[in-house]
């Protein structure tokens, strides 16, 4: 029988203890964050679980064995990327005024290095002469607290061949509003994406571009839930909440009004096969999906 733990067991109790205590130090509420510098010394706690606070559309995972709906879980927004597709099925992000800052567009367009190795990776030149933008799902200006969040905004994971129109005018016009809602007074959930294939650009129509290794989509949809700026966020959708959905053609002739293409959450659903939202209680899901937003648009 031993009469005294060797000293190494409990040094390492005395490391436990210590690494806990370090840990505690930087936990907001009850839950681990990352702490971002704004360079400028201003610190942000973020959690990278915000983005997916409302759910995972189509229960996106980090699994070599489903490359056609595997996320990438970006502290600035979540992806479920189709390797097939060459781009994202949706891109899902929180927006409140901690992501609002005074960083310049950075437009350093760049390939995804986290992509498993062997996979192809859509390159800052890829969409070149195609006659479609590098269209953001995740815009660029709604990540501008730090170059670091700002310059995730440009991977090309986060791209959609978008029909310039579209991309700088319609779309455009319902990021903006985003924004807008925000300066009001209110955080936002975002899920948006693309699907189908055949788009109409500056130079004709396309089902895929970059050598067939990326897909033109036929569709753009975005799902946004508005609610006034609070804490715990999930349990305050209500059947109150404002639910924006929209669903644009990928074509350079459109009546460039983005409030016209409103549709309803559940449109986009049965379109998709996606459950977005489904953090949200059904009984509460089965109502502001169901409606089209009819508030202001700008
Ligand atoms: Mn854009
Ligand atoms: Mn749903």
């Amino acid at each position: 029988m031993r009469k005294h733990l060797p000293f190494w067991s409990l040094a390492f109790v005395v490391a436990i203890v210590l690494q806990s205590c370090q840990n505690e130090a930087i936990k907001p509420k009850d839950k681990q964050a990352d702490m971002q510098n704004a360079g400028n010394g201003a610190l942000v706690s973020r959690l990278q679980s915000e983005n997916l606070a409302l759910g995972n559309p189509s229960n996106a995972a980090t699994n070599l064995a489903t490359p056609t709906n595997y996320l990438l879980d970006k502290l600035q927004y979540a992806v479920s990327y189709n390797r097939d597709a060459g781009k994202s099925n949706w891109v899902a992000w929180h927006l409140d005024p901690t992501w609002l800052g005074s960083t310049p567009r950075q437009d350093n367009f760049a390939s995804d290095a986290t992509l498993p190795t062997g996979w192809y990776r859509v390159t800052s030149g890829s969409y070149t002469g195609s006659g479609f933008d590098r269209g953001h799902n995740c815009p660029s200006a709604d990540r501008t607290f730090s170059v670091a969040d700002n310059s995730a905004t440009f991977l090309m994971t986060n791209m959609m061949p978008q029909a310039p129109v579209n991309n700088q005018q319609t779309w455009a016009g319902l990021e903006n509003y985003q924004r807008t809602l925000v300066s009001q007074g209110n955080e936002l959930y975002i899920v948006c994406g693309s699907y189908g294939s055949g788009g109409t650009g500056s130079n004709g129509t396309r089902t895929t571009i970059d050598n067939g290794r990326i897909v033109v989509p036929n569709r753009l949809w975005k799902a946004i839930i508005v609610i006034p700026r609070g804490d715990n966020d999930v349990a305050r959708v209500t059947t109150n909440a404002r639910v924006i959905a929209v669903n644009m053609p990928n074509t350079n002739s459109q009546n460039t009004a983005w409030g016209t293409y409103r549709t309803t959450v559940d449109a986009i659903e049965a379109a998709t096969g996606y459950d977005l939202f489904s953090a949200v209680p059904t009984a509460i899901q089965s109502v502001i999906e169901a409606r089209v937003d009819n508030g202001p648009t700008r």
